[in-house]
């Protein structure tokens, strides 16, 4: 089928016929989920370091263990610019999807993100790829840290054994956690119908044969074979989605 464009309300009218026929409905979340709630997607971390004076090794460098044990204050400072923002909010794209779970309609959700913010807004079911930012260990005596002694500390060291506090996703230098992608690709195999929101990653790389509905802000309106895009901010989407529903 050719790609016709659509306006977003005729969009997210064949969203809601496509919902009302879905029993097992799974989403798929990256960084674009959570830039209403203020937390910076890749480019804008990417702009962020850029723009340091003090740092020049980009993202990977930055989430690079060894970095953050030889340069610990300026990691910190730039975690806390980037990654790290404890005082964010689920916005309305969360609070859909978890309301979506509570009414039976959601299966659960796959996750690249690691803010935490889909379990804040309720969410029960989340396989977070890359674990999140509450989950911190000190490298020496390995013991485990919730996220309190990060809000509170500026550059966090164990009060056990005095050595320096690490935030997981980077002491495994971004490798993901084997249970949590099998558990995600588990929900996406059952899914009848998936959610991309706010990831790079096209559809066509899901090869499950299901009706998929992405949202991003980089993809034009329109819908192709089984796929229905959707061009925007993922918050102002889901609440047309749901004023939508309620009618
Ligand atoms: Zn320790």
């Amino acid at each position: 089928m050719i790609n016709k464009a659509k306006t977003r309300a005729e969009l997210l009218d064949t969203v809601a016929e496509l919902l009302s026929r879905s029993t097992n409905a799974v989403a798929f979340t990256g960084a674009g989920i959570s830039t209403e709630s203020g937390i910076p997607d890749l480019s804008e971390i990417s702009r962020i370091l850029n723009a340091d004076r003090q740092f020049n090794a980009g993202v990977f460098g930055m989430l690079n263990s060894r970095f953050a044990e030889t340069s610990p204050v300026t990691f910190y400072r730039l975690y806390r610019k980037t990654f790290f923002q404890p005082k964010a909010q689920p916005n309305f794209a969360h609070t859909f999807l978890a309301n979506l779970e509570s009414q039976g309609k959601l299966n659960g959700i796959a996750t690249m993100n690691i803010d935490y913010l889909h379990q804040l807004a309720g969410s029960k079911k989340v396989f977070e790829y890359w674990g999140d930012m509450r989950k911190n260990h000190c490298i020496g005596c390995h013991r485990a840290y919730d996220w309190d002694i990060i809000k509170t500390h500026s550059v966090p060291y164990c009060p056990e054994c005095g050595h320096l506090i690490v935030p997981d996703f980077v002491m495994r230098n971004l490798a993901t956690y084997r249970r949590e992608v099998s558990g995600g690709q588990n929900l996406l195999r059952h899914a009848d119908l998936l959610f991309v929101i706010g990831t790079q990653r096209s559809s066509e790389s899901f090869s499950y044969n299901i009706p998929k509905i992405v949202v991003n802000d980089e993809v034009s309106n329109g819908i192709e074979n089984q796929t229905v895009s959707i061009h925007g901010k993922a918050a102002e989407i889901f609440r047309q989605l749901n004023d939508l529903l309620q009618n």
